[in-house]
């Protein structure tokens, strides 16, 4: 259940309410966010209990537990929410009226390879270098990336380029490794459920990109976004990847509907990935200017120099000079849907 209090209630009072709302045994979070000062309570209630909560001072709104999720809704915020990445200074927003293009290869494999392609990227009008070093993987066997090794390659990526740096965590250790060094921390398909990561990411002061689970509905997705809201962190970003369904010349399904139908349910921004929901590099221009199209706040590609090389995902790799060509294409669509992309700083 979540009670929305009224915004204008002091500390004291915010307190009292919660002290006692744990001693009729209830475990409770107070979140302030959008402009919302809300109780989230963990606990099963009765009928009675909430038409004696309504009653209380400084209760705005009562929302029964059968709501799975608030804080993600439009009914909680009903404007687009703009997620800033980066400095306070110069952030990257999603949610307003620019497209953020994210793109690099799926995994850290050298640092002077990454290194170079960030420069070229970055000149692209790429902002934000996806830098992955701790790799979930389908099989024990594949590559499952640097690990901590590659901490010190994010650092040089950002201090050699300036770009911005986004990289996957799979358990709340790795999130505290990296939370000081990148812009933006990614919980991938195979942990959307991961709900210890998402309360672990709902306290770090870094936004979270969060993937769609290859097996779950919009409501479980935004049920996820809820975990890391809930617990304290306003900055999450959402993004379609494809999800599975009996075709298989493609690896997943991109799910296009799903971002008109979040747009709806919720505030919060999401992006588009093309390379993991079409697996081939041919279909990856279409699928991303059908997501733009779509409404999607931003873009997710892999690139690669070399993808027939790569230690990982090489079939839906793009090479820089093909990026190039899909970037043009997907600046183009924005325009279409009146949005814009950052201008390529020259060509490389
Ligand atoms: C990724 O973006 O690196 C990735 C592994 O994608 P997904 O979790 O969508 O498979
Ligand atoms: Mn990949």
């Amino acid at each position: 259940m979540i009670l929305v209090l009224n915004p204008d209630l002091n500390k004291q009072k915010q307190n009292d309410i919660c002290l006692k709302l744990q001693k009729e045994g209830f475990f409770t979070r107070l979140v302030s966010q959008y402009g919302r000062l809300i109780i989230s309570l963990d606990g099963s209630v009765t009928d009675k209990f909430v038409r004696n909560v309504r009653s209380w001072t400084g209760i705005k709104e009562v929302i029964p537990g059968q709501n799975p999720f608030f804080l993600a809704s439009r009914r909680c915020n009903s404007a687009n929410s703009e997620i800033a990445v980066g400095t306070k200074d110069n952030p990257v927003i999603f949610g307003g009226d620019h497209i953020v293009c994210i793109a690099g290869p799926c995994a850290v494999e050298t640092e002077e390879e990454a290194v170079q392609l960030a420069l070229q990227l970055k000149n692209m009008g790429v902002e934000i270098f996806r830098a992955m070093i701790f790799k979930p993987r389908s099989s024990p066997h594949s590559f499952q990336g640097l690990g901590r090794l590659g901490l010190s390659i994010l650092k040089k990526i950002k201090q050699e380029t300036g770009v911005l740096v986004s990289t996957e965590v799979r358990e709340p250790f790795e999130a505290e490794l990296v939370q000081d060094i990148v812009d933006l921390v990614q919980v991938g398909t195979r942990n959307m459920s991961n709900f210890q990561l998402l309360k672990h990411l709902g306290q770090i002061k870094k936004p979270v990109l969060l993937k769609r689970g290859m097996g779950s509905t919009v409501e479980e997705l935004l049920c996820a976004a809820e975990y890391i809201l809930a617990h304290g962190n306003p900055d999450v970003i959402l993004c379609e990847r494809g999800i599975r369904t009996f075709e298989h010349y493609t690896r997943f399904s991109l799910d296009i509907g799903a971002i008109p139908a979040v747009k709806e349910l919720s505030h919060l921004p999401i992006i588009v990935d093309p390379s993991h929901a079409s697996g081939r590099s041919s279909l990856v221009k279409p699928l991303a200017m059908a997501g733009i199209a779509a409404g999607a706040d931003g873009l997710m590609v892999e690139v690669h120099p070399q993808p027939q090389k790569a230690f990982s995902d090489g079939a839906q790799s793009v090479r820089p000079d093909e990026f190039r060509d899909i970037f043009n294409k997907v600046s183009q669509v924005a325009r279409v849907v009146g949005r814009k992309t950052k201008q390529p700083l020259r060509q490389s």
